[in-house]
């Protein structure tokens, strides 16, 4: 063991007695957020773990007139650390902060085209993560990801695998990858999957997965990442391919314990 292995240690296990989730709180958490009670006790004690230290790592902060509360924390730390549970949290090393909004958030956007020409539009945002920036969550959002799980919707999921994403560089849909074989996979399974998507929703068929997956690669990972953890049964009905590759890329399947 290198020193810097047992410092880290020591410095793990000193947060997680500072900052164990308390029982009440965790309870709550799952009783409000039931596609992540669904996992086996030994990975809601890991789950439980990671949020204690993502607590301890992250600084969050309120907007928007939002009085920050114990258990708007605990409900996003615990779902944020859902993708990276068998990854490593330090997949998370490339941001601080997160600021919570009351609800959706207006924002004024530019563009340019190639006249020139300077447009300018509103973007209504249940959340966004900036890279290298903070994460920015709508707090209703958040709420009502729990109330429908079976929608397959879950903005802090979302915005989290866009942080995964980002880890190598921005985020456009080709996230790290353990090698080049695991790589050649992703290219393959992700353009397949997102053209079907493409040609469903131009012929006017009904989709599995929300029609926002198909502005692009960079939406459509984190978008069935959503479905894979929240609704894995039906994403792999409809998507069995697209099931496979994330339940290897995050080293989870949470389709065997789904109801
Ligand atoms: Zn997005």
């Amino acid at each position: 063991m290198k020193l810097t292995d047992w410092w880290r240690g020591w410095r793990q296990q000193r947060a997680l007695e500072r900052r164990a989730v308390p029982d009440d709180l965790w309870l709550d958490t799952l009783r409000r957020y039931p596609f992540l009670r669904r996992r086996p006790m030994h990975e809601l004690q890991r789950l439980r773990e990671m949020t204690a230290l993502f607590l301890d790592r992250k600084e969050f902060s309120a907007a928007g007139g939002l009085e920050l509360r114990d258990d708007m924390a605990v409900a996003i730390a615990a779902q944020a650390c859902v993708p990276v549970l068998q990854l490593g949290l330090d997949w998370y090393d490339g941001f601080v902060g997160i600021v919570l909004h009351p609800q959706e958030v207006q924002v004024e956007r530019t563009w340019t085209d190639e006249d020139g020409v300077v447009h300018q539009f509103e973007e209504t945002l249940a959340g966004e993560a900036v890279h290298g920036g903070p994460v920015m969550l709508s707090w209703q959002d958040v709420q009502a990801a729990g109330e429908h799980p079976e929608d397959g919707y879950n903005v802090v999921i979302h915005e989290f695998v866009h942080v995964i994403d980002q880890r190598n560089g921005v985020a456009d849909g080709h996230p790290p990858q353990r090698d080049l074989a695991a790589a050649r996979r992703w290219e393959q399974v992700m353009q397949r999957e997102f053209e079907r998507l493409c040609n469903q929703l131009e012929a006017g068929d009904a989709t599995y997965l929300d029609p926002y997956a198909a502005q692009g690669l960079e939406e459509f990972f984190p978008v069935s990442a959503e479905a894979f953890f929240t609704a894995p049964g039906e994403l792999r009905h409809f998507h069995p391919d697209l099931y496979d590759l994330l339940r290897d890329y995050f080293g989870q399947d949470p389709a065997r314990w789904a109801p």
